[in-house]
């Protein structure tokens, strides 16, 4: 019996503005000491009246548009009504009827899929509950602490149409669309730090579908769908029902569980805020979006797209590149230098060891070191120099390789490293004759070993040779030195 996976996200961000959704405290999700950034609006005091931050709407627009959907011409706030106890006036500001921005679309960047987008509205963020045990013992106790910092922090809720029909294609949305966020700098996305939020319904055959929460990762809402879909067949072939019902993925457990009966929208007793006027977008300079259109940056799709072409990469290594904004930027500023620099017929070689070194050497030693790919002591500058010097044959790639993790660990010209540390490649026959006879006379044994004929004698010299330059002697010319020489 084979079933029809039905998935349809729902997916929160957190703004990266200056300052909350309603009022004038920070919204700085670096701060750690909790109640820091509060003010008597966003907790909820009588008396105090919201302001829409601008900034925040005009960041939903901006994701609208780079969604291909419409930004509404009248949209408004609605409160929602619920208690708990890190939702100070008892009601969250939200939107409902009204949303600021429908309809739309995502491309799947691996299926090229389209997932419609239903709509991308703009709401607050609740504060933060933190529960702890304290003291031990006959004296210990449960308590928990409320932290407002978040408590009015804009957020963007996006909801897609239930069009998306595996897992993995839910993960595949999910990181795509963080990509663009970060490309338009509306949000950082960081998982790790709940600024973006997941969730996921899911059904099988269209019929009752379950909502996922409590996920925190891309492999955890990948992990959570396989779960509960599984889950569901099961019930389904045992002749039983769904429950509409909320969810929680267990990540320790890997499993998902009941966490509550589904509530109904007009549980909420949604009605239209009357602290706040509708919001009218056409009519203001800053935010209309016909302007605002023409201020899209290049979007990851575009990008991918356009690496491919000017840049000679495949599908695969472009969508490698393009996966992460620090690295694109690295790589396309440091390729517009090296293309000045390379005679016509040496640019695909220039531009493919450039892709190699960012990718597997310069990454590498950035995820040892945990560096931020945007904030790198090595300029792409510097960085497309040493490329330069491998292609010129100035230094070895074995010097390549050491003059990086200088670059990295203390910042620097290659040239200058090159220099300073005797790096550079000595291709020069005469020079290496010398070290290449020193090298035979200090290593009689194996010298006699490859006039018998053991290959593997040559090999250890060229090895001397290469750890008396320290990997400065190009390998090709210190064997053919030494051939000569041993003749
Ligand atoms: P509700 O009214 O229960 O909140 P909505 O129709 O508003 O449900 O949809 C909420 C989310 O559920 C959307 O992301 C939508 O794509 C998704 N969804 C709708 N129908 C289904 C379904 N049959 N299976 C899976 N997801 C669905
Ligand atoms: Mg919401």
């Amino acid at each position: 019996m084979q079933f029809k996976p039905t998935i349809g996200l729902e997916i929160h961000v957190e703004l990266n503005t200056e300052t909350k959704m309603f009022c004038e405290s920070l919204n700085d999700s670096q701060e750690t000491h909790p109640n820091m950034n509060v003010c008597p609006v966003c907790m909820g005091h009588p008396g105090t009246l919201p302001v829409i931050n601008k900034e925040a709407v005009k960041k939903v627009i901006l994701t609208g548009l780079a969604l291909g959907g419409k930004v509404a011409e009248y949209s408004r706030f609605e409160r929602k009504n619920y208690f708990y106890p890190d939702l100070p006036k008892g009601y969250q500001i939200s939107q409902y009827k009204h949303p600021l921005v429908y309809g739309g679309e995502l491309v799947l960047p691996d299926s090229g899929k389209k997932i419609r987008i239903r709509r991308v509205h703009l709401e607050e963020d609740t504060g933060r509950l933190i529960h702890e045990g304290l003291g031990s013992g006959i004296k210990s106790e449960q308590v928990s602490f409320v932290d407002f910092n978040r408590a009015g922090v804009p957020l963007m809720e996006l909801v897609t149409e239930p069009d998306i029909s595996s897992a993995d294609e839910a993960s595949e949305f999910a990181e795509e669309l963080r990509l663009l966020l970060r490309e338009l700098n509306v949000s950082d996305a960081d998982m790790e730090k709940g600024q973006m939020r997941l969730e996921a319904n899911a059904s099988l055959d269209m019929g009752t579908k379950v909502e996922l929460k409590n996920i925190n990762s891309f492999n955890a809402l990948r992990r959570a769908i396989e779960y509960e879909l599984e889950r569901q067949a099961g019930i389904l072939k045992a002749g039983k029902k769904i429950v509409h019902e909320t969810r929680g993925w267990d990540d320790a457990g890997q499993k998902t569980f009941s966490q509550r009966r589904k509530e109904e929208s007009h549980d909420y007793r949604y009605f239209p805020e009357p602290d706040l006027p509708p919001i009218e977008v056409y009519g203001d300079d800053e935010l209309n979006p016909e302007t605002l259109k023409l201020k899209l940056p290049e979007l990851p799709r575009q990008k991918r797209a356009r690496f491919q072409k000017e840049y000679g990469l495949a599908a695969k290594d472009s969508a490698l590149i393009v996966s992460d904004k620090g690295t694109a930027d690295f790589f396309e500023k440091a390729v517009s230098e090296l293309l000045e620099w390379s005679s016509h017929d040496k640019k695909p070689q220039a531009l493919k060891l450039a892709f190699n070194y960012l990718i597997s050497d310069l990454q590498g030693l950035v995820k040892e070191k945990e560096l931020p790919m945007n904030d790198l002591l090595v300029s792409p500058e510097n960085f497309a120099e040493l490329i330069k010097m491998i292609l010129e044959d100035l230094i070895s790639s074995r010097a390549a390789k050491d003059i990086l993790r200088v670059m990295v660990e203390e910042g620097g010209d290659p040239s200058d490293i090159a220099r300073e540390r005797g790096l550079n490649q000595i291709s020069n026959e005469g020079a290496l004759e010398e070290i290449a006879e020193k090298i035979i006379g200090a290593n009689p044994q194996a010298a006699a070993d490859y006039k018998l004929g053991k290959e593997n004698a040559l090999q250890f010299l060229v090895g001397q040779v290469m750890k008396e330059t320290k990997g400065g002697a190009n390998p090709e010319v210190a064997r053919e030195t030494l051939l000569k020489l041993l003749k």
